[in-house]
């Protein structure tokens, strides 16, 4: 069985075939800048061959009909038939209260997807292009599954995701915490009892996923019970170019200061703060290390600043777990970085994280323990593959219809 897996934004879409008989990826790439000029698909099979090609993309039918054309013709071709696809796997942002589980695309469905747009401005409406696209291109019998972004963050208790705010406005407006990333902390913590042979529903695990956009999640039982993103991506520890959590107030403040329309308030917190607004020239973890080692005192700071976030969520989730099994660290910062793994796990042996140096040193980008043998609390090492469990949930529900 062949899965295709789509990731679509308002200007790229970006797609993986999976193999679902050894879960190997066959071939994967991406269409840029949909709707502008200048469009492009990188294309990467398993064999090594690569191509890219420039190509006008009006809007996502076009970009779909390219993939298609580039999976079944040419150089990088993988299949003799578009029919060897089973199913078409769709990440989405946002579910909302809408959705607490992957589904198998419908109309309805999509409507849903549509009236919550609202809530994710930036990738639902996008999402629902894809989706329709995708039902002009593929055959209407192969089946469509969407995965949300949201969905795994749905068994958060109403007493963590409720502001406080007026209780109506979370009635009428939906304002409430929903966490994102739902996808990658569902993966790597079901991977992790996977390696390490214990039922999930034994464990109380803190997974880190952190990239360009960072969340931290509190996993017991093998359910989300809170995580450090909110109404929207920007809540938590600081990230590549977004603030974090910070005192509303300072919005408000710093509005009137600054002049600022709600659009360019948005703007500056999303991407013109976190490592960027901190160090002044970077959002990349790589540069803020490398200048921070040559004695810049801001990226100092803005690594010190993500460390600290780290560390206390660490600590509020144990605290609101009632313990803590295990801590995994996943995205390009959690795999790469062994400066922020350390900083976040050090002086926390009175809660028994015991971070191996060497190792942690060692093992960047692999599956594997950080921790020291004697560590009550272990510390992994888990890459998280998103595309892999879209591909796994599609197969499940389009397995239980047939
Ligand atoms: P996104 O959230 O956009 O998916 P990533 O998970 O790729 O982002 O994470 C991007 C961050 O990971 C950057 O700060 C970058 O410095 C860091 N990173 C990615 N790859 C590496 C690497 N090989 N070595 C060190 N840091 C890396």
């Amino acid at each position: 069985m062949k899965i295709l897996v789509i990731n679509a934004g308002s200007s790229s879409l970006k797609y993986q075939l999976i193999n679902m008989e050894d879960e190997h990826v066959i071939a994967k790439g991406n269409c840029e800048r949909i709707g502008a000029e200048g469009g492009r698909i990188s294309h990467k099979t398993a064999d090594g061959v690569e191509i890219k090609l420039d190509c006008e993309f009006p809007t996502h039918t076009e970009a779909f009909e390219k993939l298609v054309e580039v999976l079944t013709s040419g150089k990088g071709r993988v299949l003799d038939d578009l029919s060897e696809i089973s199913a078409v796997g769709h990440r989405i942002v946002q579910g909302a209260e809408l959705f607490s589980e992957s589904v198998l695309v419908t109309e309805e469905v999509i409507e849903k997807i549509s009236s919550i747009s609202e809530l994710a401005p930036l990738h639902n409406p996008a999402h629902v292009l894809a989706l329709r696209a995708c039902q002009k291109v593929f055959d209407p019998s192969v089946p469509q599954v969407v995965v949300f972004d949201t969905a795994f963050h749905q068994s958060i208790p109403d007493y963590a995701y409720t502001f406080g705010v007026p209780y109506e406005d979370y009635l009428e407006f939906h304002a409430r915490r929903y966490g994102f990333h739902g996808t990658s902390h569902r993966y790597v913590s079901q991977r992790y009892a996977k390696l390490i042979g214990k039922n999930i529903k034994d464990l109380k695990i803190i997974t880190c996923h952190l990239g360009n956009g960072s969340s931290i999640t509190a996993i017991n039982g093998g359910k989300s019970i809170d995580t450090s993103m909110g109404f929207t991506p920007l809540d938590g520890v600081i990230m590549g170019t977004r603030s974090g959590s910070i005192d509303a107030s300072l919005v408000l403040y710093l509005m009137e200061k600054k002049g600022f329309t709600p659009k360019e308030m948005s703007d500056y917190l999303n991407k013109k703060s976190g490592y960027l607004g901190i160090s002044g020239f970077t959002n990349d973890d790589r540069d803020i290390r490398k200048a921070a080692a040559e004695g810049n005192k801001r990226a100092q700071l803005a690594g010190d600043i993500l460390r600290y976030g780290i560390k206390k969520y660490i600590g509020a989730y144990t605290a609101a777990m009632g313990g803590l099994d295990a801590v995994i660290f996943t995205g390009g910062i959690g795999e790469n970085s062994a400066p922020v793994r350390e900083g976040a796990c050090d002086h926390m042996e009175y809660l028994g994280i015991k971070l191996d140096l060497q190792k942690n040193l060692d093992l960047n980008r692999k599956e594997g323990e950080i921790s020291t043998p004697d560590s009550k609390v272990k510390v992994w090492i888990v890459p998280t593959n998103e595309e892999l469990l879209i591909a796994r949930d599609t197969k499940e529900i389009i397995n239980k219809i047939k």
